[in-house]
C-alpha cells in the first residue's frame, strides 16, 4: 500500500494543471503509535493532536512534501519583496494539498481504509501562533528530513515546497528518521545564509521570532489579498537548502 501511497501522491501533482509548476513529491510513512507524537506536545504545543485525534484507530500517518521548481525559487529569491508567483504557489499548493487529501481518502475508502487529515495551513493558534498538527513536525517523523536553522524542514528535495499530511487506518511500516543532518549550519559548516535572507530580522542565529515573522506575513497578505489570504513569505527557503541537501545536490 506504501507504493501506491506514493505513487497515487506523485500522479495526483503531476497531473495538476495550474500556474505552478512541481517536482516530484516525496512521500513519507509513520507509525500512529510512535512516541514522537506524543512528544510533540511538548516541542510544539501542549495541545497538539495525536493521530488518534484526528482519526479513531488511527494506524498510520502519511507525510508528503510538493517541491517547488528552480525558477520559482530563483525568482523569489532575486525579488526584493515576495514575489507574485511565490504568493500564487502559496494559495495554489495549498490547494492542490487539500485535493490530493481528498482524491486518496476516497480512494483509500473505496479500499476499506479510512482516512482523516487537517488542512494545509491554518490550522494554528492565532495568538501563540503554534499549530495544532504540525505538517513539518509529522513529516519530519516520517523520515522526510531534518530541521534548518529557518525552522522549516530540509528533505531530500530541500524545503522550498508545501507539506501536508494524513492518517489512515491501515498499517504501514515506517519510514526510518533522517540519520544526517541536512542543514549546513547544523552539520558545522558556516552557511546561515537564511537568516541573511529574512527581510523582517525574524530570524536570527538563536532563533526564531515567531511574532516578528507573522507581522511580516500579514504585511505580505495585505499586498496580495486579491489572491486570498495570503500571509507568506519564505525568503529564507530561497538559500542553499531550497531545492536539495545542500552540498549534496540542489543548490542554487
Ligand atoms: S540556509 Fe543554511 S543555515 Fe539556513 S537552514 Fe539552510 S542550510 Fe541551514
Ligand atoms: S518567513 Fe520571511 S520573515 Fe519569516 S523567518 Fe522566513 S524570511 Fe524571515
Amino acid at each position: 500500500m506504501q507504493q501506491f501511497i506514493r505513487e497515487f501522491i506523485e500522479d495526483v501533482v503531476h497531473r495538476h494543471r495550474g500556474n505552478t509548476a512541481y517536482r516530484k513529491p516525496l512521500v513519507g510513512f509513520a507509525r500512529a503509535g510512535e512516541p514522537g507524537f506524543a512528544q510533540l506536545r511538548e516541542a510544539v504545543a501542549p495541545n497538539h493532536l495525536l493521530p488518534g485525534d484526528l482519526l479513531p484507530g488511527a494506524r498510520s500517518v502519511v507525510a508528503f512534501f510538493v517541491p517547488f521548481t528552480g525558477e520559482l525559487v530563483a525568482l523569489h529569491r532575486r525579488h526584493p519583496f515576495v514575489s507574485r508567483e511565490w504568493a500564487e504557489a502559496y494559495i495554489e499548493t495549498n490547494s492542490l494539498i487539500d485535493r490530493i487529501c481528498h482524491v486518496l481518502s476516497e480512494t483509500l475508502h473505496a479500499r476499506g481504509v479510512r482516512a482523516a487529515w487537517q488542512k494545509p495551513t491554518h490550522n494554528f493558534d492565532p495568538v501563540a501562533l503554534t499549530s495544532f498538527w504540525s505538517h513539518k513536525h509529522v513529516a519530519y517523523l516520517c523520515g522526510l528530513g531534518t530541521f534548518g536553522v529557518h525552522q522549516m524542514l530540509i528533505t531530500e528535495a530541500g524545503c522550498a515546497g508545501r507539506l501536508g499530511s494524513m492518517v489512515i487506518d491501515a498499517d504501514l511500516p515506517g519510514t526510518p528518521l533522517t540519520s544526517q543532518e541536512y542543514c549546513l549550519e547544523r552539520r558545522s559548516k558556516n552557511c546561515a545564509a537564511c537568516v541573511r535572507l529574512c527581510p523582517s530580522g525574524a530570524l536570527r542565529p538563536e532563533g526564531l521570532d515567531k511574532q516578528r515573522c507573522y507581522q511580516h506575513l500579514r504585511d505580505v497578505d495585505r499586498c496580495f489579498h486579491d489572491l486570498g489570504l495570503c500571509d507568506v513569505c519564505g525568503k529564507c527557503a530561497t538559500g542553499p537548502c531550497a531545492l536539495g541537501v545542500p552540498g549534496a545536490k540542489g543548490e542554487i
